[in-house]
């Protein structure tokens, strides 16, 4: 029998990148074949790493960006739209003439031309949600009869919402695209353009970086498709320990030499605030500093990754605190998270909650002190504080910043003897083992990915 063969393709961002990629690497461990695409300048990368298995080949191709993009608009999407989809209707053309034919298109958000492309040459197309399933609700929610009881939310910051199968939301928990001042907001007709494509399908169903027992309500919700949970999508040695090679996103991409795992060797069990606000987001110079202030107050150890931001250079080098900050902690331009996470030194993960990272703390039963900058975050900060109750989220003052004290208050909730931070480590514990439940052999997650499989594989010997 055949093994089936994937085409996937996926945006060149990292928190877009690195659940594709872990999603193809277990769509091999399942017997698949899979050809990953995207933009040239994240693919080289990868192909280099030593832990991308048999079965697993790439095909990149030029976005116009090959050298690195700071900001992505309206026009880098257009033009995005165009290449990628030129490139992969020539890819799924020349497999078809050498006798290779893709059995099925599978691609992540922002990309619903995919399906109309794969449609053009008669292949099944399966479409990827890289978010949680509260999120892709909320979407659907919105352009399917909720618009104005949303955008009315979104105006009304103390009015909660209350959807079918989530929880209640405030203005300051909904995705930052439904702000009509958001500048990302012409993201909004990608949303309802991939809701089109779907339900045109006989049986729309969507593959989600979740799992059954994390969002049980959300993954049910909407009648008109079908929600599958086949997450969470992380390096397997961090997980089901199937594939002890697979320890980061990128394989050995994102190895530093700065020592920081070694450093984390030399601090006590659970006495490390790791701090990190994924490959996007800048924090503030002001904002940078109250942070500073509240690290060198609480006087624990810290690992705090500080990206290199293009024009600004290395902020941390003008930080007041600098020399307090060196004595008690560590910066560094980026880390292997997944590995900090589960160090058994790190207590605690002030994090920006996108949902890699967010599920990555979960997978490692850290509890989280959220301070969610935009799209997802705001209602993934929702999940942690307040359903899963996994962590904490900081209040912002009028000014949008966070100030040293708050912050303060946060990390010894989190950190602290009392009750409430004893409750949220029982629940990062909880989740971290109902995590694992899900994706070992027989798990939920697990369960329904190789029954996807073997779906595709069966429709594609019939025809
Ligand atoms: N990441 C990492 N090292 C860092 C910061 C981030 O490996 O120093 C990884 C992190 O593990 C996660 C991804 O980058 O898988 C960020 O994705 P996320 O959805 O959390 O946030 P985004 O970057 O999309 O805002």
């Amino acid at each position: 029998m055949a093994p089936p063969r994937f085409l996937l393709v996926t945006f060149p961002g990292q928190g877009h990148i690195n659940p594709s990629l872990q999603f193809a690497k277990r769509l091999v461990r399942v017997g698949a074949h899979v050809t990953f695409a995207t933009a040239i300048r994240a693919c080289p990368r990868m192909a280099e790493s030593k832990s991308i298995p048999e079965g697993l080949s790439f095909a990149s191709f030029s976005d116009g960006y090959d050298d690195g993009l700071d900001n992505w608009d309206e026009e880098y999407m257009d033009n995005f739209k165009q290449r990628g989809s030129e490139t992969l209707s020539d890819l799924i053309a020349s497999n078809l003439k050498s006798g290779r034919r893709f059995t099925g298109v599978l691609y992540t958000i922002l990309l619903p031309w995919a399906a109309e492309v794969a449609r053009s040459h008669g292949i099944p197309s399966t479409f990827v949600w890289i978010q949680p399933a509260t999120v892709l609700d909320f979407y659907y929610y919105y352009f399917h009869g909720y618009g104005d009881l949303i955008r009315s939310t979104v105006d009304n910051p103390s009015v909660p919402i209350q959807l079918p199968g989530l929880p209640p939301l405030m203005a300051c928990d909904i995705p930052s695209f439904f702000n009509s001042k958001n500048e990302y907001n012409f993201s909004l007709p990608l949303f309802q353009w991939h809701f089109k494509v779907l339900l045109e399908e006989a049986k729309p169903r969507i593959l989600a970086n979740s799992f059954d027992a994390l969002e049980p309500d959300a993954i049910r919700a909407i009648n008109e498709f079908e929600v599958i949970g086949i997450g969470p999508l992380i390096p397997s040695a961090f997980l089901d320990g199937q594939d002890p090679s697979d320890t980061s996103f990128g394989g050995d991409l994102f190895k530093s030499s700065s020592g920081y795992m070694e450093w984390l060797d030399t601090k006590p069990k659970a006495s490390v605030i790791y701090l990190s606000f994924g490959s996007i987001s800048v924090l503030s110079k002001p904002q940078k500093e109250e942070m500073a202030r509240a690290l060198v107050e609480a006087g624990r150890p810290f690992l705090w990754v500080i990206r290199e931001s293009g024009k600004e250079g290395r902020d941390e080098d003008r930080l007041s605190f600098k020399e307090e900050l060196e004595k008690i902690g560590m910066i560094v331009p980026w880390c292997s998270q997944v590995e900090v996470l589960s160090h058994p030194s790190v207590a605690c993960f002030v994090t920006h909650c996108g949902w890699n990272s967010t599920l990555e703390s979960l997978v490692c039963g850290v509890p989280m002190v959220a301070f969610p900058q935009w799209t997802d975050q705001q209602t993934n900060a929702k999940l942690v504080a307040d359903v899963w109750r996994t962590g904490v989220r900081m209040t912002p003052n009028e000014q949008g910043l966070v100030e040293s004290g708050e912050m303060r208050r946060c990390l010894e909730l989190v950190m602290g003897d009392g009750k409430e931070g004893e409750e949220m480590r029982r629940n990062a514990r909880k989740f971290r083992d109902l995590a694992r439940e899900a994706v070992k052999e027989g798990g939920s997650s697990d369960k329904n990915l190789r029954s996807f499989v073997d779906e595709v594989r069966e429709a594609s010997e019939l025809e």
